[in-house]
């Protein structure tokens, strides 16, 4: 199959020398391939149309997902009514509030 590289430019490589991966999140498909002169690894984004074509060509798809942050750990108490209290008046406290921005800063 034809593919082109940037700088080299259009070369046959091998079906089984490409690898397409299709984003199962987003479906943004690409393909990738190792150039034959200057050996960089070329990744082309390509439509769901090439991909078959791809795929037709036994050129093996990976499917892959966005990896799930996962749940943000809290660590300390939980947060009452009167933290938030305290914290709006320490707001409203110039002194407290020039110390909380200082500690702040590194
Ligand atoms: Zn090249």
């Amino acid at each position: 199959m034809k593919v082109t590289c940037p700088t080299c430019g259009d070369q046959e490589v091998s079906p089984g020398d490409v690898l397409a991966r299709v984003c199962v999140d987003t479906h943004a498909s690409e393909y990738h391939f190792t150039c034959n002169f200057c050996d960089a690894t070329v990744v082309k984004t390509c439509t769901q149309q090439i991909l078959e074509a791809l795929s037709s060509l036994k050129v093996k798809v990976d499917f892959w997902t966005i990896p799930r942050v996962g749940p943000r750990v809290h660590i300390g108490a939980d947060i009452t009514d009167s933290d938030v209290l305290d914290f709006r008046e320490g707001l409203n406290d110039e002194e407290r509030f020039e110390q909380a921005l200082s500690d702040l800063a590194w």
